[in-house]
């Protein structure tokens, strides 16, 4: 691997060429009264709250108040629905259909693989260590001059812990595709996240979201950090107004309580120690893997047996036995004090089969 790495090589054609489409707010952006350029209902919205008007495609306030918050500039910025968009709009832009691959390292989130599947880009995969590192040797090995992607999760989903930093760094400097550094959790991390590395590393892409520290998963909204090159590639693509009026506004309020958000990321963490703690007393866990997110990987002797036992207490965590070196394994989310204490309440009382 030797890091060769230019974006306008790495664009797909079609995208490199592409004229994007001009709203009718990408043609006049200033303070107007009579606006009469976007086939809009003049009248109102038969709701107390106007929502007649097409909302900002560039979604510019909301920015603003992320780039504060994150010590990122906007342009560096992209707002997706959802993480998933970002991750889809990867695809479209970089990989060529029945020609590129990307390498997933499992066991990680099911989304880079089926956004792959979408896009009939092909999979190569390198499964992580047994302590879920990365195989460094064994990614060199693998990747191939179609190689367009990298995807890494960290804090990983489902196994909860951070990717070691000088890994991540080796193939930042090393390979010369995109390297998406997917940081869902990174709120609940001892780790420091890579979105201050963007001048560093051209080929980075960082994903985070609203969707898991700051409550709002209902609003979906997914935020890309990259060079302003990417970021133009991203606006390029994404439809004219894909973030809602609704939601911007609703994000801009909520991104004004951090206070709030922070003393449940503490709790949150406080809680994950406790629950691990009593985890590990329990005879039926095998182990309880260390975690810097919002859930627990825990392997225990009968997961299917404990899963159900669960739900007949009308508790509900997740079923990850089947996944790649995740064998006998469970996911369990942390919840409030309370219901961790109802889960744990049930734990005692439970009996495996044999
Ligand atoms: C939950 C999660 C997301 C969030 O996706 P959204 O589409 O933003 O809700 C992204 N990546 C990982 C690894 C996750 O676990």
């Amino acid at each position: 691997m030797a890091n060769s790495f230019d974006l306008t090589n790495l664009l797909r054609e079609n995208i490199r060429k592409l004229i994007p489409y001009s709203s009718a707010r990408d043609e006049f952006k200033g303070e107007a009264s009579v606006l009469l350029d976007a086939n809009e209902n003049a009248y109102g919205s038969p709701l107390e709250r106007n929502y007649n008007r097409y909302p900002d495609p560039l979604q510019q306030q909301l920015k603003l108040k992320l780039s504060k918050i994150k010590g990122v500039p906007a342009r560096n910025i992209f707002l997706g629905n959802g993480s998933d968009e970002a991750i889809d709009i990867l695809y479209r832009a970089f990989c060529r259909p029945g020609i590129d691959n990307v390498l997933l390292v499992p066991p990680t989130y099911g989304m880079y693989e089926v956004s792959a599947h979408i896009n009939d880009v092909a999979i190569k995969k390198v499964n992580l260590t047994a302590d879920f590192q990365l195989d460094l040797e064994g990614i060199a090995e693998t990747i191939d001059a179609n190689t367009r992607m990298i995807f890494l999760c960290s804090p990983n989903n489902p196994t909860g812990n951070s990717l070691h930093r000088e890994d991540v760094e080796t193939i930042l400097a090393n390979f010369g595709g995109l390297v998406v550094i997917d940081e869902a959790y990174i709120n609940y991390s001892r780790q420091k996240t890579f979105i201050q590395e963007l001048t560093e590393y051209s080929n980075l892409v960082v994903l985070q979201t609203l969707s898991k520290a700051w409550g709002l998963a209902g609003l979906r909204l997914g935020m890309a950090f990259a060079s302003e090159e990417i970021i133009e590639v991203f606006n390029k693509i994404k439809p004219p107004y894909n973030i809602n009026q609704a939601t911007q506004e609703l994000a801009l309020k909520a991104l004004d309580n951090v206070e709030t958000v922070n003393a449940w990321i503490r709790e949150a963490v406080a809680e994950r120690e406790r629950l691990s703690e009593v985890l590990r007393q329990m005879k039926f866990v095998v182990h309880v893997y260390p975690s810097d997110a919002n859930f627990i990987l825990v392997k225990t002797v009968e997961p299917r047996h404990l899963y159900t036992y669960l739900v007949e207490k009308s508790i509900i965590i997740r079923d990850r036995s089947k996944v790649e070196l995740c064998a006998g394994c469970l996911r369990i989310t942390v919840g409030t004090p309370e219901e961790n204490s109802l889960l744990v309440e049930a734990l005692a009382h439970y009996h495996p089969e044999n």
